[in-house]
């Protein structure tokens, strides 16, 4: 039977619940218990697909094809492991699956209600994924924060479950925030006091409050939570900003996190050894060697929109012992002057990540175009070998006004076009080629070389592909397809002979990168960077 570890959030939310979730499963994991996570999603949209992902964060697909949260990737990393659907519920879906089956007549004379249809509902949900995962401990994160209207139903079911399997089985875990007074210096508890009652108002007694603060907690505010709080004082931690989040395993750790979870939970006391991953985390953060990458983008995308990009450049310097610092670029700037553009110089590497819609567009086509001219490191994520693509029409076919019809539905030369079967589809949501799909390789290429086998699966999130008119062209012209789709119909990837690196994925390898194991083309990329950054001692003042 599944124990349970539920973590719910205090105070406001964007705190790095998901990050303190991943943490415990990874000091639960490195003890040898086989640990999944998943998340609540407190929103009425079926899948995190159809959000807007400069609002909501980074839309994280799994291997199923899901369109997830982005915590749902931050579990995936901390843990290593493949989650699913199962791992992320919101409330759109849990009334989807109860109103269907009202219609189906399966509620057949009830009044079908909150509770406990919905609460029963999301407790089914909520067990299915722990069997599912055939997991020991499954951490359970509720999103938002307590007192939102919108999550009650959430923690209503977490409250029925402590009461169905037991204290030995269930264990509350209670994320807050610490706001520091800036003139004082001053560390306030107040607001943990109040959400941990706005909690306990709703049945709720935490087990463990873990109070995120910019710097650590005193003995002195940790004796006030206690005490307020009806908490242990060993079993209020301190969880203050870090250089990484991978470093928070082994704060809370130092802090007797797993004894506390050993002894509630019942589970015969065992060691955790978190010295694999702490040395995978030590050579992402103190390497002394550096590369400047550049991010070609539009601004308001920013940090939390391509979460697994960074990760996955943290990955590769990491295993390439060099810290990766990522810039951000503007791409509309680059369409308005020249200078903008030779500016791309200083970097040792450039990236045009994932995409949609138009604008900025000219900007990244000018930096997929600028980093082939001047052997700069080029890495294009989906949208970034369409435009590749795109960039390559134009300058070196010739092709006035090549474009991608999702840009320009007129263009002269669609070279890249919808994928047949997107055609016939009207809906929007779930409904792109999505998630894991086997990519044969070919031999010769660097990316064979890279990989190092005939086979690889990576995740997919889009609805256009390089046009099959123009591959020969493509071709003749000397653009090397190196990676099929199975049925050799549809491109995977792309890259250039006689250059010190130009390559690009219809696929996004972000989403499988994990510490200490960066995708293989990301691992290409940062070491081309790296080697540029080395023979022409690129002079990028930071
Ligand atoms: N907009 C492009 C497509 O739908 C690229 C998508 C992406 O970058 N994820 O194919």
């Amino acid at each position: 039977m599944p124990k349970y570890i539920f973590v719910t959030g205090g105070v406001i939310s964007g705190i790095g619940k998901g990050v303190i979730a991943g943490s415990i499963g990874k000091i639960l994991q490195s003890s040898g218990i086989k640990v999944s996570v998943m998340k609540m999603d407190p929103y009425l949209n079926v899948d995190a697909g159809t959000m807007n992902p400069l609002v909501h964060g980074e839309v994280f697909v799994c291997d199923d094809g899901a369109e997830t949260d982005m915590d749902i990737g931050t579990y995936e990393r901390f843990l290593d492991i493949n989650l699913s659907r199962a791992n992320n519920i919101t409330t759109g879906q849990v009334y989807l699956n109860v109103l269907q089956r009202e219609r189906e007549g399966k509620y057949l004379g009830k009044c079908v209600q909150i509770i406990p249809h919905i609460t029963d509902e999301i407790k089914r949900l909520i067990r299915y994924a722990a069997r599912k995962d055939d997991a020991d401990v499954m951490i359970v994160e509720s999103g938002g924060t307590v007192g939102d209207i919108e999550a009650l139903p959430f923690l209503e079911a977490l409250r029925q479950m402590r009461f169905e399997e037991g204290k030995d089985n269930t264990l509350f875990v209670h994320v807050t925030l610490a706001p520091i007074i800036e003139d004082v210096g001053e560390l306030k508890t107040k607001p943990t006091q109040h959400s941990v009652q706005e909690l306990r108002r709703i049945g709720i007694q935490p087990d463990i409050i873990i109070v995120r603060s910019k710097k650590r907690l005193t003995e002195a505010n940790r004796d006030k939570i206690s005490l307020f709080t009806n908490v242990p004082r060993e079993n209020v931690l301190s969880s203050p900003d870090l250089k990484s989040p991978y470093l928070v395993p082994q704060v809370l750790e130092e802090q007797g996190l797993s004894k506390i979870i050993f002894e509630q939970l019942k589970i015969p006391s065992r060691d955790v050894d978190l010295s694999e991953w702490n040395n995978v985390v030590k050579d992402m953060l103190e390497s002394k060697d550096e590369v400047h990458i550049a991010m070609v983008g539009k601004y308001a995308e920013l940090a939390d929109s391509y979460v697994s990009v960074n990760h996955a450049l943290y990955h590769a310097g990491g295993v390439l012992k060099c810290r990766v610092k990522i810039h951000w670029i503007e791409s509309e700037n680059l369409e308005c002057d020249n200078s903008s553009l030779s500016e791309l110089e200083k970097y040792d590497g450039i990236i045009v990540p994932g995409g949609f819609g138009s604008r900025g567009v000219e900007g990244k086509i000018l930096a997929a175009n600028y980093a082939r001219e001047k052997g700069i490191p080029y890495l294009g994520l989906c949208f970034g070998l369409q435009l590749a693509v795109v960039s390559f029409a134009r300058h070196v076919l010739g092709y006035e006004g090549a474009n991608s019809t999702e840009i320009d539905p007129n263009t002269p030369y669609p070279v890249i076009d919808l994928l047949p079967e997107q055609k016939e589809i009207d809906k929007l949501g779930g409904t792109m080629r999505l998630g894991g799909h086997n990519i044969i390789l070919k031999a010769g290429t660097l990316a064979f070389r890279l990989y190092g086998k005939n086979v690889i699966r990576e995740r997919h999130r889009h609805r256009y592909e390089i046009n099959p008119k123009y591959w020969n062209v493509l071709q003749e012209a000397g653009m090397v397809f190196s990676g099929f789709s199975e049925d050799m119909k549809r491109v995977e990837i792309i890259e250039l002979k006689d250059h010190p690196f130009y390559m690009a994925s219809q696929y996004h390898p972000e989403f499988v990168s994990r510490p200490g194991k960066p995708d293989p083309i990301f691992r290409g990329f940062v070491e081309a960077s790296l080697m540029r950054r080395k023979s022409i001692g690129v002079s990028l003042k930071v």
